[in-house]
């Protein structure tokens, strides 16, 4: 072991001077702060403490972490994601226009994109076939100014992790730092090399919040290495680089472990059987094995089958202009729900594809059909959801067309728009497809028309959603602007509504406002459903278009396929 930190510390980071904020100079016990600049007295409404700038490297967060891990709180640093960390990395400990960093590809992009930004060379080392770092290759490669090493563990986008042998040689004879980016490690916790610390004071450890903790959006990334490199990143870090909303989400998902997991357990497990549908779908070469919540597929024709998918609205991400990753598509693990629209959509361009080539109409794939797609072709989860139900009273002459496994595409005319906007949010809220006609007496009041589209609505709902396998009671929340509304659903068969929606006005975008719970309670009773809606706020429109969006949501959930001879449910992982 030859590492010296104070040799790869450049000079005018050695020298640097870190600024100091108001709360660093704060001395004794204050409870009058006037030093800041901020605004006094917080804002309704807002998450407590956002008017007063965050604490710098919050203490119980780092003491949690640390007790988490087994390391010290002198070993933590918190980022503003992992990608400031990997960034900061590079400022910390390399000189601009001199030095260089080493990266494996294929790997994450962020590495060689923030060396560029911080004007260093990029060394690289390729992996080998199968994905692993060939340690001495990249010994033989490394030239005086290399400081970093970026090691990827599970791999991005390759989902594999590399030997504890390799990365220990690599400690062993790198002079500078080897960073161990481990974003996808909560899936594999036993592969993390997190242990190693104590042994190589040339190790920085990268974790997130953003993959399995669920908060990419809050942008939490942690450091773990020595308190002295940790003290070198302190040094040059903003001084609030985290807010205080995220420290507070963090905190929370910390304590919520029995949440994370549940959800690491689930996507392992859906990520297992996603894999082996994958491998059975015409098309595809080759899954690789993953570590993370990730699978690299080979495919026979990545950027035709890329488009494809996303025509059917399923982004993946393609991969296969990466080096040694030709030919391959990386797909995360979804909802079971997701998971099955992306098979759906792979094997609807297999269809389509196959069929234009043996011009017979039979479907031949390039492999034997598997297990799974033999039991999804006999059973029922196969069967389109559709209906259309056409009444015509004295009053109303209506057409309703409804496919539950849709797109959100959405065709309707009732002669009343704010109503066609509503009935629009349950096609696009709910990822239906629904076409509504509907000619009633307006020349009287919309009164007819809007029950009896209800009730049309109602009756295509029901008979879409057939014998109800694998259907439950869901709900949805959601906030609009100053509004609120819940709305909870049971479709197993008996009609009932409770309607607790207070309107200020009388009228809403030309509509009765009675006639929103006369819309609900008519489709209850045609759909047998029972609906609890509430609704809460002072904009009366905001109300209703969040009632109907709630419902939407309410309504996808409800009759999304239990996949049990698929995809596990969510709920019997419960
Ligand atoms: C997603 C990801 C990260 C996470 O970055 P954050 O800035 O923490 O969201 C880091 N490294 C890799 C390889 C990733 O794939």
């Amino acid at each position: 072991m030859n590492f010296n930190l104070k040799s790869i510390i450049p000079e005018h980071i050695a020298e640097l001077i870190p600024y100091a904020s108001a709360r660093d100079e704060l001395q004794g016990e204050g409870s009058v702060f006037l030093d800041a600049n901020e605004l006094p007295q917080p804002l309704p409404d807002m998450p407590g403490n956002v008017n007063r700038y965050p604490v710098e490297q919050p203490k119980l967060l780092r003491e949690k972490l640390a007790a988490v891990k087994g390391v010290e709180p002198e070993s933590v640093f918190l980022g503003n994601g992992s990608d400031e960390i990997i960034d900061m990395m590079m400022r910390c400990f390399c000189r601009p226009g001199k030095d260089q960093v080493m990266v494996f590809p294929p790997t994450f992009g962020m590495y060689g994109v923030r060396a560029r930004v911080n004007n260093l060379e990029v060394i690289t080392a390729d992996l080998d076939e199968e994905f692993y770092v060939k340690p001495r290759e990249a010994l033989s490669k490394l030239s005086t100014g290399t400081r970093l090493m970026f090691i990827c563990h599970p791999n991005n986008p390759t989902g594999n992790v590399q030997k504890t042998e390799t990365i220990r040689e690599l400690l062993t004879h790198f002079k500078g730092i080897v960073v161990v980016d481990e974003a996808y490690i909560d899936f594999c916790p036993d592969q993390s090399v997190l242990p190693l610390l104590k042994e190589y004071p040339n190790l920085a450890v990268l974790q997130t919040f953003s993959k399995a903790y669920g908060l990419a959006g809050a942008r939490i990334g942690v450091a773990y290495a020595s308190p002295e490199i940790i003290s070198v990143l302190e040094k040059i870090s903003f001084p609030y680089n985290l807010g205080t909303p995220a420290i507070r989400l963090a905190e929370k998902a910390l304590n919520s472990h029995a949440i994370y997991r549940m959800n690491v357990e689930s996507i392992r497990a859906s990520r297992d059987q996603l894999a082996d549908i994958i491998a059975s779908l015409p098309l595809t070469i080759k899954v690789y094995p993953s570590h993370a919540n990730f699978l690299l597929v080979k495919v026979a024709d990545a950027d035709v089958l890329y488009r494809h998918l996303a025509r059917s609205g399923v982004i993946v991400r393609n991969r296969s202009k990466e080096p040694g990753c030709q030919g391959c598509l990386r797909i995360t693990t979804g909802t079971a729900e997701e998971n099955q629209l992306m098979i759906q959509a792979w094997k609807s361009f297999g269809t389509t594809k196959l069929l234009q080539r043996d011009g017979t109409g039979s479907v031949t794939g390039p492999k034997q059909q598997s297990k799974h797609e033999m039991k999804q072709n006999t059973s029922d989860s196969q069967k389109a959801r559709e209906a259309t139900i056409q009444r015509s009273t004295a009053e109303t002459s209506i057409t309703v067309r409804i496919r539950l496994d849709g797109r959100g595409y959405a065709n309707i005319s009732t002669g009343i728009p704010f109503y066609d906007h509503m009935l629009e949010q349950i096609a696009r809220h709910g990822m239906m497809d629904l076409e509504v006609d509907a000619r009633g007496d307006l020349e009287v009041d919309p009164h007819h028309t809007m029950e009896d589209t209800a009730i049309s609505l109602g009756m295509a709902f029901r008979q879409a959603l057939g014998d109800k396998k694998g259907i439950d009671r869901y709900g949805f929340e959601l906030p609009m602007d100053d509004s609120r509304a819940k709305v909870l659903i049971d479709l197993g068969g008996r009609s009932f509504l409770k309607w607790d929606v207070p309107f200020s006005g009388s009228a809403i975008g030309n509509v009765p406002a009675t006639l929103f719970q006369h819309f609900f309670r008519s489709f209850a009773d045609a759909a047998k459903c029972n609906l609890h809606v509430e609704a809460s706020g002072e904009d009366d429109h905001h109300k209703v278009e969040a009632v109907f969006k709630a419902f939407s949501r309410a309504l996808k959930m409800a009759v999304a396929r239990n996949h049990s001879d698929i995809m596990p449910s969510t709920k019997e992982r419960l």
